[in-house]
């Protein structure tokens, strides 16, 4: 039987770009995935599609899992010889009980590797614009559990030696006792006048900063209703947020995006939308897969010499026509003469892999502004090859052929509903947790539509931003009864995020 063995690996506070490259990969390799309410999902989604994955976290409702079943789970599977990643938020070893984990592992001679994460303690501060240290504020910092009930007779918290020993105090867990925590501080010489700062959702769409003293923070917060998962820093460091506060400030900063597009495409359009602070949600509605039929595609790269121009209109369809050109023995040798268009950049950018020029972008990206453009360039009788998706629309065909082309039109793909964690996408709906969906294409909004299957769509879709890339997916999102709020003037992702940016579609909540 092969070894089995458990990764304690530290997710980050919340950010899914907070992983560390150790971490990634071991749940990349994952066949179990443990993890509990607050790990990103953008990391669950890293494992591959067969891994099992087991919540063990807290419901609303209280445990789904004790401790010790959660121990007993990772002793049984890596007994079974499977290869584990527990997935615990921020750093295993920080207040995540990682220790107890991995000492049932342990005891049952079982072996298992620590990979440290990013620990909220820190990161939540350094993303409000706290650094916990300073060299001229202080020298010190103690990270605390906030969990403990200060008034209890039996704290194993030193609060004498701790109100002033330390510079910076970060608590953890310490919403519910905020007030005792404070009060505490004061009676053993903290000065009132300390600043104080409560980091909710720290390195995620939904972060919130409370500012205060150790006088008026509990009611403060207690007015705001703010509750956990928060960190409590108390020092002279937390003035600095005034000057170097930067994350709340990005134009996505508090947005939550859901991408809808193919998993394969999905990447640029994800890492834009983090790159303005925002957080991608991928939740692919299309699949794309081999064609059925690659008849008529083979018989035309069989025959590329008798064809003049060929045109790609999607990213998909150059990186099939290649695999298929590829099998056939053939390669880029054999488009000599071809004229090549593209419908876009990002579809040029796919063929310059290739080392391919193309002969010609439309300015506009759609299928009726490559007509206009191809008008003095297409001679009646040139034959077209048009490698794309099996029920592409047959505009482009028909108007080439008006213009006195002969056109292949050949299945080089063909999409299919589905990729992605429908549930999880539903409850994050319902939570209201997504501020902004995007479509990228009619097939990808029919697809949501489709798979969500939900009666009262609108509903769920309340106080939700809905994107559209062009005024074709736009349409196709109206006739589906959705709200379109935003559609983009320029047909490129970057057009779109433009668009969203500047709708405020997602805006900070206060
Ligand atoms: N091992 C974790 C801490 C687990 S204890 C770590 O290293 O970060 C859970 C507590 O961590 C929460 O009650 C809260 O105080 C804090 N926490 C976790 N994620 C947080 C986040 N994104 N923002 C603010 N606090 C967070």
């Amino acid at each position: 039987m092969p070894e089995g063995i458990v990764y304690l690996v530290g997710a980050g506070p919340g950010d899914p770009g907070l992983i560390t490259v150790k971490g990634l990969h071991c749940i990349k390799r994952a066949e179990v995935l443990v993890y509990d309410r607050l790990a990103p999902s953008r990391l669950l989604a890293a494992a591959p599609p067969s891994a099992e994955r087991i919540y063990v976290g807290k419901s609303p409702a209280g445990h789904a899992m004790t401790q010790e079943e959660i121990n007993r789970l990772l002793v049984e599977r890596a007994g079974r010889g499977q290869v584990v990643v527990r997935l615990k938020g921020g750093d295993p070893f920080v207040f995540g009980r990682g220790g107890e984990e991995a000492a049932a592992l342990a005891a049952a001679g079982l072996p298992f590797e620590v990979v440290p994460g990013v620990t909220s303690a820190v990161a939540a501060p350094a993303y409000a614009g706290i650094p916990v240290t300073h060299r001229d504020l202080t020298s010190t910092l103690a990270i605390i559990t906030g969990n403990e009930n200060p008034a209890k007779p039996e704290s194993n918290i030193h609060w004498d030696k701790l109100a002033t020993g330390a510079g910076t105090l970060v608590f953890l867990m310490g919403m519910a006792h905020l007030e005792q925590i404070t009060r505490q501080l004061l009676i053993h010489g903290r000065p009132a006048d300390t600043p104080v700062a409560l980091v909710r959702w720290g390195t995620r769409p939904e972060q919130q900063t409370l500012t205060g003293t150790l006088a008026d923070i509990a009611h403060t917060a207690a007015e705001a209703g703010f509750a956990n998962p928060a960190v409590i820093v108390v020092g002279e460091v937390v003035k600095l947020r005034e000057q170097l506060q930067w994350f709340e400030r990005k134009p996505l900063s508090g947005c939550r995006v859901l991408v809808t597009r193919a998993r394969e495409q999905a990447s640029g359009l994800a890492r834009a939308i983090e790159e303005l602070g925002g957080e991608a949600v991928e939740y692919p509605t299309i699949q794309v897969v081999a064609a059925e039929d690659y008849t008529p595609l083979d018989t035309a790269i069989g025959r590329l010499p008798e064809y003049q121009w060929l045109i790609f209109t999607s990213v998909n369809g150059v990186a099939f026509f290649f695999r298929r050109l590829l099998l056939a023995g053939r390669d880029i040798r054999d488009l000599k003469g071809l004229k090549i268009c593209a419908i876009g950049p990002k579809t040029r950018q796919a063929l310059s892999r290739y080392c391919l020029r193309v002969d010609y972008v439309p300015d506009e990206y759609r299928a009726e502004s490559i007509i206009s453009g191809l008008k003095d360039k297409i001679r009646p009788g040139d034959r077209v090859l048009l490698p794309r998706a099996d029920i592409a629309r047959k505009i482009l065909p028909e108007a080439l052929t008006g213009l006195g082309a002969r056109v292949d039109d050949a299945a080089a793909y063909r999409t299919v509903p589905g990729g992605g964690n429908t549930e999880e996408i539903r409850r994050l709906l319902a939570e209201k947790r997504i501020q902004v969906i995007t479509f990228t294409s009619s097939s990808t909004v029919r697809n949501f539509v489709t798979l969500l299957n939900e009666p009262r769509l609108p509903e769920l879709l309340a106080g939700v931003t809905v994107a559209c890339i062009g005024p074709v997916t736009a349409r196709t999102a109206r006739e589906l009864g959705l709200p379109v709020a935003v559609e983009a003037k320029e047909y490129t992702i970057e057009g779109l995020l433009k668009a969203i940016v500047e709708a405020r579609g997602c805006g900070r909540r206060a």
